[in-house]
């Protein structure tokens, strides 16, 4: 695809480390002092292009009002060729050697804004929130610890790509704070449970897609096609209090102890733009059952960093605490919506699915705190001597992730949020 051919070159300068080269354009929702107006734009380099502003002059193939809508979602119901044919118009307008945006002054700061300067808001109208459990690194860490060693893995674990139905009211926009949650939870040596802030909040390092192409009730996704109805990835921090989660997750799943918040990156990273990335995901055995059985590679190497930054760090900087990649998750994307609509359950453009927590093989490449530290029991130790079992308030967690070219970077900015004491 032309779009991603690792020559290109803007006319906005890039640095190696630039997530946001010609080769990504990413699809957001920000508006300006100036203009409160909610608008679609898209992340080049260190500014943002606003997409109606350039639809007005006629250089889109979507009428500028549908940028303007306030979410993403009118745009990606328009479908797969208005999505490729808006990324080729606008990486033709973006390139180095094309003076239609270039040289004119007076569209070029009207249309191009710099990204510091504007409020970016929750992409896409999310219709509903599913969350899968898809790597087998984490979920073993989990049994491990909150049941048997020798049977981590619960008997579906290795036949379903497990999930459970989440929240969509409570998804928000990197930037916003959150507090941290009340609810039950059991003391260890209790008889009864008590109503208490949590004591054991954690983030989950992960990513979502939006499904972009829906289907209707009745009709399954076959896993060939799955791919097709994913329209981008966003990363997805699903905070998550483990006290409330390990009293109430029996029998059906985790409730209070997840639904208070889930933060996701602002610009989605569009399926287009992560093609060159794609990878085989790791071998399953046992052979899934066959409408699981996949065909084509269906992972993509997506680096993923965690850093939390204390509360009584006086420095601020942020500390790295994990280090990982996308193409260790055991179920795929396609997988995980083959799996979801096998029921003949529908899904609705906006539907944000998430990965599971993304943990690598290695201590390091953890992607909670429940596993870096054990459950508590082995406190990270930070910049200053500071001791972090799990997030206190005033913590910050935020979340970068990137594909890696050769000489440029296909990524996804960060998502960021603080936790505020209870309310
Ligand atoms: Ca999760």
């Amino acid at each position: 695809m032309q779009a991603n051919d690792p020559k290109l070159k803007s006319f906005i300068a890039t640095t190696p480390e630039s997530h946001f080269p010609i080769q990504n354009l990413p699809y957001g929702i920000f508006s300006t002092g100036a203009d409160p107006t909610l608008r679609a734009g898209i992340a080049i380099g260190d500014s943002v292009l606003d997409l109606a502003i350039l639809a007005d002059a006629d250089l889109l193939p979507v009428p500028s009002e549908i940028f303007r809508s306030g979410s993403l979602n009118q745009f990606v119901a328009l479908g797969h060729a208005t999505w490729r044919a808006t990324r080729d118009a606008v990486s033709q307008l973006l390139r180095d050697d094309n003076p239609v945006l270039r040289d004119n002054r007076a569209l070029r700061a009207n249309a191009l804004l710099p990204q510091d300067h504007v409020t970016l808001h929750l992409p896409i109208d999310i219709a509903g929130y599913t969350d899968f459990y898809s790597s087998k690194e984490h979920a073993t860490n989990v049994g491990s610890m909150f049941r048997d060693p020798e049977n981590a893995l619960l008997p579906n674990w290795l036949h379903i790509p497990i999930g459970y139905n989440g929240r969509a009211s409570s998804v928000v926009v990197s930037g916003t704070d959150l507090h941290r949650p009340k609810g039950q939870l059991k003391l260890p040596d209790a008889d009864a449970p008590i109503f208490a802030s949590s004591r054991k909040l954690d983030f989950e390092l992960e990513t979502g897609f939006f499904v972009g192409q829906p289907n209707a009730l009745g009709e399954p996704i076959d896993i060939d096609v799955a791919e097709q109805h994913i329209f981008g990835m966003v990363l997805l921090n699903d905070w998550s209090a483990r006290d409330l989660q390990q009293w109430e997750y029996v029998p059906l799943g985790p409730f209070n102890s997840k639904s208070f918040g889930t933060s996701i990156s602002p610009w989605v990273v569009t399926m287009e733009a992560l093609e060159p990335f794609r990878v085989a995901s790791p071998a399953q055995q046992p052979a899934p059952l066959p409408y699981l059985q996949q065909h084509t590679d269906n992972g993509y190497d997506i680096a993923l960093e965690v850093t939390l930054t204390a509360a009584e760090d006086k420095s601020g900087l942020p500390q790295t605490i994990c280090k990982t990649n996308f193409k260790a998750m055991y179920w795929t994307m396609a997988q995980q919506l083959a799996h979801h609509t096998v029921s003949g359950c529908n899904t609705k453009v906006g539907d944000l699915m998430g990965s599971g927590t993304i943990s690598g093989s290695t201590p390091d490449a953890f992607g909670s705190l429940l596993e870096l530290t054990k459950n508590g029991q082995k406190p990270l130790t930070l910049a200053d001597g500071v001791q972090r079992g799990f997030i206190q308030d005033g913590d910050e967690i935020a979340m970068t992730g990137w594909c890696q070219g050769d000489g440029y970077r296909v990524g996804f900015g960060s998502v960021s949020g603080k936790i505020l004491p209870s309310r």
